[in-house]
Formats: structure tokens, C-alpha cells, sequence
């Protein structure tokens, strides 16, 4: 793990030689009773007890809205096993979590139950499905009780067909070819895999999501509009979540604070893409400037 990586990783336990775990800030809101994530109203999980975590340190875009820092995603030697990843990271929460008996407002009892985390989330930072043992990686962590959410790029589609987590979503900021190069910055077109990745999507046993990160200025216009609903149509989630791109971390060194949509313009684009999808709008959140529809 290089240096420069390490500390610019502020917050992050390092797991082995490529994976990392964070706590997320709505744990750290959880356990003070002062709000939860939107996917424990959306979808019924506890904040305080999800693990977030990534088995890949890198990624193979580099897209102008990622607020990691992508530059330092390089190098590593050799794979850790599925088994060493699940204890470690397991442990890894616990150590974060350990600086918080001494934090004024916390809630003694979910602090307590924190320590048994139930749920992960595989999305932390770069892209997952780089990890070959990805499959074995999730059903470990489900034969240790989790639930599993796993966030990819769709750029893998080889991969999706084996793995069953308990939620999958596909991340698209893309519409079309054009706008995939232009936002994802992939060092060659990954459009066609990705379009295979939906068609995997629409067969799979899992939970299915495809998430939209919308950024103001670049693909929120009633052209978006339409090319999204072609691609929901071909992968036919079982939700969609509209979410605002944040101005945050990295990305502020590529994007302006005036691409961050407030939620009004996400809920007026999550109304348009309903009328164009039919899929219904069935609830939001508005500290996380997201609005959910299920088909
Ligand atoms: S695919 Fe995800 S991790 Fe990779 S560059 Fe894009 S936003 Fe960042």
C-alpha cells in the first residue's frame, strides 16, 4: 500500500493490501440519535450496524464526480483471501468504533449493538467486482448473518453473473456512449459491458437498484430523461433511486458547487423520469437528496 495513499485515506482502516473499511457519517448520526441513512427507510436496514466497506482499492474509471482520490488508487501485491477480508474488516469496524465511548450524546444500547454489524455495504470506494473472489467475499459475509449490498459500476458483467447479493446496484451517471466517456473516463469505452451488465441485472435473483447520480448541467435534461428509461426498461430494477451528485472531497477539483442539484430538482426530475418510466415515486430524503420509485 503506498504512503501517499495511506494517508490521504483519512478515517479508513486498511484491510490487507487492498481493501478498506469506513465508518459512514449516518452511523456516526445513528449512534447520536440524530438521524439514520436513507436505505434504513428505504429499504429496512439498521445504520449503526452497516459495515462499509471495499475489497478494491482502485477502479477502472476515473469519473469527474468520484470524491475518492483516484489518482492514489494504484499498486498492490497480490489478493487476500475472503475469509481474512470478512475477520478483518469485522475487527476493523470495531477498532472505529472503539473512539466513540468517550463521544458525548451516544446511545449506549446501539453503540452495544454496533459491534454485531448485520449488513455491508461493498461500495466504499473503487470498483468491487475487481476483486476475483468477489462471490466467495459475499457469501461469507452472509454466512456470518449479513445482509449484503453491493454497488458496482456495471463495467463487469462477467462477474455479476456470479455473484447473489442481497441488494445489487448498478451506479449509471451515463446515458449514452458519449456521455460514459465524457463522465467516467474510462481509458477505453466500457459502454457495450455495461449495457450487458443491465441485461444481467434483469435476470438476477437479487434485490435490484439502479442508482442515478445526477449532476447539474450534465445529465438531467429531457434527453437524460429519455435515454435512462430505455436503459431502466432493458434491466428492469426493482427501484431506481435519483440522487444529487455532492460537491465533495475529490470532485471538487473537477466539478463546480453549482452542479450539486438541490432536492427540488431531483424530485422534479424523479416526476419526469416516472412519467416516462412508470414507475411510481414512493418516497424520498431529503438530507441525502434522494427520491426512490419502484416499478
Ligand atoms: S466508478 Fe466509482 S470509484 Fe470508480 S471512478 Fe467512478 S465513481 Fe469513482
Amino acid at each position: 500500500m503506498n504512503e501517499k495513499l495511506l494517508s490521504e485515506l483519512k478515517g479508513y482502516q486498511i484491510v490487507g493490501g487492498h481493501s478498506a473499511v469506513k465508518t459512514c457519517l449516518w452511523l456516526k448520526k445513528s449512534l447520536k440519535d440524530e438521524g439514520v441513512c436513507y436505505k434504513q427507510k428505504f429499504y429496512g436496514i439498521s445504520s449503526h450496524r452497516c459495515l462499509q466497506m471495499t475489497p478494491a482499492l482502485m477502479c477502472n474509471q476515473s469519473c469527474i464526480y468520484c470524491w475518492r482520490p483516484l489518482e492514489l488508487l494504484k499498486g498492490f501485491s497480490g489478493w487476500n483471501e475472503p475469509e481474512f477480508i470478512v475477520e478483518e474488516s469485522i475487527k476493523a469496524q470495531h477498532r472505529l468504533l472503539s473512539g466513540f465511548h468517550g463521544t458525548a450524546g451516544v446511545n449506549r444500547k446501539k453503540l452495544e449493538e454496533a459491534y454485531k454489524p448485520n449488513q455491508v455495504a461493498i461500495s466504499l470506494i473503487g470498483e468491487p467486482t475487481l476483486y476475483p473472489q468477489l462471490p466467495e467475499l459475499i457469501e461469507e459475509y452472509k454466512r456470518r448473518g449479513f445482509t449484503t449490498f453491493l454497488v458496482t459500476n456495471g463495467t463487469n458483467p462477467d462477474m455479476l453473473e456470479k455473484v447473489s447479493p442481497t441488494q445489487l446496484y448498478i451506479s449509471l451517471t451515463a446515458f449514452d456512449e458519449e456521455s460514459h466517456i465524457m463522465l467516467n473516463r474510462p481509458p477505453r469505452s466500457n459502454w457495450e459491458r455495461i449495457l450487458r451488465s443491465l441485461d444481467v441485472m434483469r435476470n438476477s435473483d437479487s434485490r435490484t437498484v439502479i442508482r442515478l447520480t445526477l449532476i447539474r448541467g450534465y445529465n438531467m435534461d429531457e434527453k437524460a430523461v429519455r435515454s435512462y428509461a430505455k436503459l431502466i426498461e432493458r434491466a428492469e430494477p426493482d427501484f431506481i433511486e435519483a440522487k444529487a451528485y455532492m460537491y465533495l472531497g475529490y470532485s471538487r477539483l473537477r466539478l463546480r458547487y453549482e452542479n450539486m442539484p438541490e432536492h427540488a430538482d431531483i424530485v422534479e426530475f424523479a416526476s419526469k423520469l416516472s412519467r416516462e418510466t412508470g414507475y411510481d415515486v414512493v418516497n424520498e430524503s431529503e438530507p441525502s437528496r434522494v427520491v426512490l420509485l419502484r416499478g
